[in-house]
Order: structure tokens, then C-alpha cells, then sequence
């Protein structure tokens, strides 16, 4: 089956769920943990979201937006196994996040890791997370749907995207803010 952007997440985790709970993919980075995931996670540890964070999370950039991973621990940063790995068993197994659940060594899993991706971290509303994604696409393919004329079908919307004619979050798609009238602003 073909992964696509579009691809409902049912159907993401049923093609990515042949993990062996090895831990061997733990041992080398933590994993990305959504906002609602947060709150299951300290819920099934009983502490509070705000403890949790401090102990178990990191708050790193990535297409432009503030996204939380699990802490690694590690003497070599950035490299090291996750918070959550104990010997190789995961200490949060039944609540463990999505993108463990499918960001898996199968056949699927680069596949399933590009729908995390265009899914749940690019925001389409922000021309600078597009930009950034832009850029990744220089050296990373990706599935149907995560290509730039797929994401932004208008042309003319995507060159000014593209060439930072539209530099801020837009409540109007049609809102178009040239980079000559934010300096003539000031
Ligand atoms: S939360 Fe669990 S499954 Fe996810 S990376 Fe950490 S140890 Fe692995
Ligand atoms: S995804 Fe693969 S490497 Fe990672 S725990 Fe599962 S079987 Fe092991």
C-alpha cells in the first residue's frame, strides 16, 4: 500500500505496528511527544504535565514551531538513549507516543515518519514552517501528498512563500504581506 499524506492514521499505526519492542531504535534518540500525549503520559506516571516536563522533555525548534522529545541521556549529545528506555523495555509502553508507534524500522517506517511529519509538525498556515520544509525537500523525498504543489497548490501563493514575499502567519490565506511594507513599516 501506498503511504500518503492523506493516508488516515488507523490505517498508519495498523501498517507501522510489527514493532518488536526490541529498544534497539531508543538507544539513539528520543521520540517527539504531541501536547495531548503529554497528558497521558504524566497522567499514567501520576505527576503533573508541568513536572513531567521538566523531567522527561526537551523543547527543540523544528519547521518552525516549538515541538517537545523525550530527554536522551547520553555522555556524546546529541546522541543517546531515550528517557523512557530501561534496559530495552520502554517504561511508558502503554501510553508511549505516536510517533513511536509508528515511526518503526519496518518497511514502512520512513513512510510512516514523513506522515508524522507533514501531519503533525508542518504547519501550513505558516509560510516559514513551508519554507523550512522547502529546504529539507532539497535533500529528502518525501510521500504523495508532502510535496510542495501538493501542499500549496496555487502557484503564485507558493512563489511568494517561497521567496519570503509572505513572511508572517496569515489569518487570511488571501493576506499577502511583502517584505518591502514590514520595512517600510518599520
Ligand atoms: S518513549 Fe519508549 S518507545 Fe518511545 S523512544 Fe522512548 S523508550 Fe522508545
Ligand atoms: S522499531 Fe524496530 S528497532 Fe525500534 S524497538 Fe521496534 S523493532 Fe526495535
Amino acid at each position: 500500500m501506498k503511504i500518503t499524506k492523506q493516508t488516515p492514521k488507523k490505517e498508519i499505526i495498523r501498517l507501522a505496528d510489527n514493532c518488536r519492542k526490541c529498544g534497539h531504535c531508543c538507544s539513539y534518540g528520543g521520540c517527539y511527544v504531541l501536547e495531548d500525549e503529554a497528558e497521558n503520559i504524566s497522567s499514567a506516571l501520576s505527576i503533573e504535565k508541568q513536572e513531567f516536563a521538566e523531567k522527561y522533555l526537551e523543547e527543540i525548534d523544528f519547521l518552525n514551531k516549538k515541538v517537545y522529545k523525550t530527554k536522551i541521556i547520553s555522555k556524546d549529545l546529541p546522541f543517546g538513549k531515550c528517557i523512557f528506555l530501561d534496559e530495552k523495555r520502554c517504561m511508558v509502553q502503554n501510553v508511549k507516543p505516536l510517533h513511536c508507534r509508528i515511526g518503526t524500522c519496518s518497511e514502512h517506517g520512513q513512510a510512516t515518519l514523513e506522515w508524522f511529519f507533514l501531519n503533525h509538525i508542518l504547519d501550513l498556515d505558516d509560510p516559514e514552517s513551508i519554507r523550512q520544509w522547502a529546504v529539507r525537500l532539497e535533500n529528502t523525498d518525501t510521500i504523495p501528498g508532502g510535496r510542495l504543489h501538493e501542499l500549496v497548490p496555487d502557484k503564485k501563493r507558493l512563489n511568494n512563500i517561497l521567496n519570503y514575499e509572505i513572511v508572517k502567519k496569515e489569518r487570511d490565506w488571501d493576506e499577502v504581506i511583502g517584505l518591502k511594507v514590514i520595512k517600510e513599516n518599520g
